[in-house]
């Protein structure tokens, strides 16, 4: 009788109006629809023993009821039944809310079977749900669905078992033997009956591993053809730098590269060679050295007869960059020039013309480089520094600037492996993972708000020797909706402590940035002592004379974001101070405290924020640009992301993928996705 899978689900028996209306609250329309919507969790309702379950965690026990239930009416139409269970050696109390019609139903004697939450210190379990006698019809396991509206769990897996009946066969395989084989992968029917009805906790797992690869491979397959496409048609240019000159750049420093600037380097100077368009993503730490890759990458592409371009978020950042680079650049014969919103018009107006006659080697600035006047003769390499801080827009817009050029974007934000291959998947990415040799650990204290008059002694010993200050707070002004501190209260505060004394600074936000790049000047030339911030200090701002930092209600940020602020102290030669100020109510924020006294490696501090807030948070809603998965997860399943890289590198690579029919229905799958037909992820 059945026909295809795209029958509307009301074909099924049981679907009436009411559940059609709840199924499509769902977006479940038709019966591939409902058949491709998974549990959430499958319960486990293996009976336990209660001496091995921990306080608050779900358990299924059998035993024999001891008492008569009492029942206790609350009012409002709830209730509290309680009874006494002989559960294996434990009589324990079983509680039910709101289910007193169980009372006509248990009698001392009675042999029953109860799932809910295991009170270990009051000896309770707070009952969800009871079998009687040997009434055991139930699965050991036994999926929950998100279901919507009146629709029980139960009408559900009934829908559910006839699609599968009817219908479960017409599913296709989509993944060739080879695969299945390699990875000893369930078939795709038995996966879905493994996932909807599964009979044990193995059968689960095995079609859930199936899925996730299954979900993980598709996704890669796309990226992966989309990177071939680009790299076919985007023809790039050949930038043949001269490498004698570049081992006598490395040779005039003042010290020799870390192992893994060598590495980037190399990875780097490779795509320049290659005539096809770099695309190449720059991990590093802070002060991991990545201005110096990058003005060693600008310079290689000058020797080859190329301009360059590097775009910082903030003026302070790019006249950083400019006194390091003409440090090192301008011996060698390079001429530079510096953009930025401040340059003045005449200045301007001579940079633009020897920008367009090449006259210029390498211009570094802000946004300023992206207006339509700024052109230029013959723009090889493009580098972005703190990539996180511009819009894909203004990426876009700098590297139309040259014909193709090459790019390459920094970031300090450092990003789990699992989610670069994910969140940057057609890019290539380069990670430092190294700092240089002899950084003094920064000493990194977590203390409670009231310590506040212990931090102050130590930040002014600090102060007396000659160094510089951060305090942070989360908020400009104060606000009645939150009880946390806020960077005009506390500069108020510390001037006054420190009047006559040390110079303290303010900077937020809501200053115009001018004024943020004038406060910062004053600090970094030592004027001021002390800066009292908001986070917008947090990018990549180098004074090496300060040396302690306070960061006020420490538990309002996630760590990436104290890793970064951290960052900005520890940058010289003086031992460095971090002191987390807060109070902490979650076990959650707690860990992130204690994560920061223990780690100092970047890398490994993103791992742990990844794995305490979930992938979705990482990188805030607005550039998050990673997709949904239905059932894989890029923290656990990290290791099946990278085993369906390398399968879907090889695959798109090989012309046996583009015809052979046993591929059929994978390539479907990417036809579907429109990557085929030129869409573009930028
Ligand atoms: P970031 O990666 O955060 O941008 P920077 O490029 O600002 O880091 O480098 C931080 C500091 O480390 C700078 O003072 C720089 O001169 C220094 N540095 C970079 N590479 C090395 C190295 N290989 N050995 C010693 N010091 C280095
Ligand atoms: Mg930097």
């Amino acid at each position: 009788m059945a026909s295809d899978l795209t029958q509307p689900v009301t074909e099924l028996s049981g679907v009436g109006k009411a559940a059609a209306e709840n199924l499509e609250s769902m977006k479940i329309h038709t019966v591939e629809d409902l058949i491709w919507t998974f549990p959430y969790r499958h319960e486990d309702f293996r009976l336990k023993d209660l001496a091995e379950t921990p306080h608050n965690e779900r358990v299924t026990v059998e035993g024999r009821v001891e008492s008569v239930p009492t029942v206790l009416f609350l009012g409002n139409k709830k209730s509290r039944l309680q009874v006494q269970m002989l559960a294996g050696r434990h009589l324990i109390k079983v509680v039910f809310f709101n289910q007193a019609y169980l009372k006509n139903k248990l009698e001392p004697g009675m042999m029953i079977t109860v799932t809910g939450k295991w009170d270990r210190g009051r000896q309770v379990i707070n009952g969800t749900s009871v079998n009687f006698g040997d009434q055991n019809e139930r699965a050991d396991f036994e999926p929950v669905y998100s279901v919507k509206g009146k629709l029980s769990q139960k009408k559900f897996r009934h829908f559910m078992r006839q699609a599968l009946d009817l219908y479960g066969d017409q599913i296709a395989e989509t993944l060739p033997n080879e695969l299945l084989e390699k990875y000893k992968l369930v078939p795709v029917t038995e996966a879905l009956e493994g996932i909807h009805f599964p009979k044990n906790l193995d059968e689960t797992k095995q079609s859930r591993r199936r899925f996730v690869y299954e979900e993980l491979l598709q996704f890669q397959l796309k990226i992966q053809t989309l990177r071939k496409s680009r790299k076919e048609d985007e023809q790039g240019t050949s930038i043949h730098y001269d490498l004698e000159k570049l081992k006598s750049f490395f040779e005039s420093l003042p010290y020799e590269l870390t192992g893994a600037q060598k590495r980037v380097v190399n990875e780097i100077c490779k795509d320049l060679l290659v005539p096809h368009r770099m695309n190449r993503l720059l991990q590093g730490d802070v002060g991991s050295g990545k201005t110096v890759v990058a003005a060693a990458m600008l310079y290689a592409a000058v020797t080859a007869g190329f301009q360059g371009a590097l775009m910082a978020p903030t003026e302070i950042l790019a006249e950083q960059h400019a006194d390091s680079f003409s440090e090192w650049l301008e011996p060698l014969g390079i001429n530079m020039a510096l953009l930025t919103g401040s340059t003045k018009a005449k200045a301007r107006r001579e940079i633009l013309e020897r920008l367009s006659t090449g006259e210029i080697d390498i211009v570094m600035g802000t946004h300023a480089l992206i207006q339509p006047d700024v052109i230029f003769k013959r723009l090889g390499l493009v580098i972005t520094d703190e990539q996180h801080r511009f819009g894909v827009e203004q990426r876009r817009i700098l590297k139309e600037k040259g014909e193709n050029p090459d790019v390459l974007f920094m970031t300090a934000t450092p990003i789990p492996r699992t989610l670069s291959i994910t969140a940057f998947g057609e890019m290539d990415v380069s990670i430092i993972d190294e700092l240089p040799a002899g950084r003094k650990e920064i000493e990194t204290h977590w203390l409670k708000h009231e310590q506040f008059n212990q931090v102050l002694q130590k930040l002014e010993a600090e102060l007396r020797a000659g160094r510089q200050a951060y305090v942070i707070c989360p908020l400009i002004e104060e606000s009645d909706k939150l009880d946390v501190q806020n960077a005009v209260d506390v500069f108020q505060q510390l001037s006054t402590v420190f009047h006559n004394k040390y110079n303290v600074g303010l900077m937020h936000g809501r200053l115009h940035s001018n004024d943020k790049d004038a406060v910062m000047r004053e600090f970094s030339e030592g004027n001021l002592q002390v800066l009292v911030s908001t986070t917008v200090v947090e990018v990549g701002v180098n004074v090496p004379n300060a040396t302690f930092m306070v960061i006020y209600d420490a538990e309002r940020f996630g760590l990436a974001q104290l890793h970064q602020l951290r960052g900005r102290v520890g940058r010289g030669e003086h031992q460095s101070y971090c002191i987390l100020l807060a109070d902490p109510k979650s076990d959650e924020g707690k860990e992130r405290m204690i994560s920061m006294v223990e780690m100092t490696d970047g890398f490994r501090l993103a791992e742990k924020d990844l794995e305490l807030r979930g992938p979705g948070d990482f990188f805030g809603r607005k550039q998050s640009g990673l997709p949904e998965f239905k059932v894989a997860d890029l923290v656990h399943d990290y290791r099946a992301l990278e085993t369906a890289r390398q399968d879907a590198v090889q695959l798109v690579s090989d012309d046996e993928f583009w015809t052979h029919e046993r591929y059929a229905n994978l390539r479907k799958t990417l036809e579907q996705s429109g990557v085929l037909d030129g869409e573009r992820i930028d």
